[in-house]
């Protein structure tokens, strides 16, 4: 919906900030080579893992986790809401993109597989077959941030979704923490008095949960890719452990639910 106090502008690049004196001045490059500068009190990072808003703001660069992620479109492929394979230092979840039967396929190898590829040949039946007949789209290679210090309360510069936090995709959790970002920060900036206090809320609020987060992701990487004889534990566990117990352990990452935004009388 139309909203007369917001321009979108595409197609501009940011290049750099600097501070003034009551606020921020905005550098953009144009795909045509001509400079924009936008005059604001807050710029907020949304602009992903490599986020050159991050950098000047002082953030560390992302550290190469040595994995890389692999996906395939396949056609004609029906099949189950979601598919996942797990093998040791490696795992694959497939689900259907479209109601025709095209599925997405990751396959999260570690880097340096001949081609470009995962190869083939020791995977399970149908998942050698969505290998073998799939497009592959390329590949990802899976970077993360440090979280605690980008999501930390700066004075002027916020930093939401991957440039705050990015993370495996091994809870499928990225975009959905991007979305509620933006949503927390809305409410903090529409509740609070000042732009700092709303700045200090959003990383009280996000710090707690986006490190639970991460905490589940690293517990997804150890359990995925155990190697057997604790991958035999493991299968054993997730046969005899029923649905609902395993829904329950999450219900603090999907029960979350957006406050509506009521900003101040
Ligand atoms: C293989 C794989 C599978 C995934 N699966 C899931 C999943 O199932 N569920 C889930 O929730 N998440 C998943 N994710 C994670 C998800 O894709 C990311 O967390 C999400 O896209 C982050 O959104 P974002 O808006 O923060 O960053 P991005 O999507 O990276 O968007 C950043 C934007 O900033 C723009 N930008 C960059 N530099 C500049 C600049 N200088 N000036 C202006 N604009 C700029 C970019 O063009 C881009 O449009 C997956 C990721 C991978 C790699």
């Amino acid at each position: 919906m139309a909203d007369p106090s917001v321009e979108v502008r595409l197609g501009l690049s940011f290049q750099r900030v600097e501070s003034q004196a009551n606020g921020l001045s905005v550098w953009f490059l144009g795909a045509d080579g001509s400079q924009t500068t936008v005059e604001t009190s807050l710029l907020i990072g949304a602009d992903g893992v490599h986020s050159p808003v991050a950098a000047f703001a002082g953030c560390k660069p992302p550290v190469d986790s040595r994995l890389v992620a692999h996906r395939f479109s396949i056609a004609d492929a029906p099949g189950p809401e979601i598919e996942a394979w797990l093998a040791p230092s490696s795992h694959a979840v497939s689900y259907p993109m479209r109601k025709s039967g095209e599925r997405n396929l990751v396959v999260v190898e570690p880097v340096g597989v001949p081609h470009g590829a995962p190869d083939s040949r020791d995977w399970n039946p149908r998942l050698s077959d969505f290998l073998t007949r799939g497009d592959y789209l390329g590949a990802w290679p899976l970077l993360t941030v440090d979280a605690d210090d980008r999501l930390r309360s700066r004075e002027r510069i916020v930093l939401i979704g991957d440039a705050a936090h990015a993370m495996f995709p091994f809870a499928a959790q990225g975009a959905a923490m991007a979305l509620e970002d933006a949503w927390v920060l809305a409410s903090c900036l529409a509740t609070k008095a000042t732009i700092q206090e709303g700045l200090a809320a959003y990383a009280a609020t996000r710090l707690p949960r986006i490190q639970r987060v991460l905490k589940r992701v690293s517990f997804h990487r150890r359990v995925y890719h155990l190697g057997w004889p604790l991958s035999l534990a493991r299968n054993l566990a997730m046969r005899v452990r029923p649905e609902a117990a395993m829904r329950a352990d999450l219900s603090w990452l999907y029960d979350w639910r957006a406050e509506p935004i009521a900003p101040p009388l």
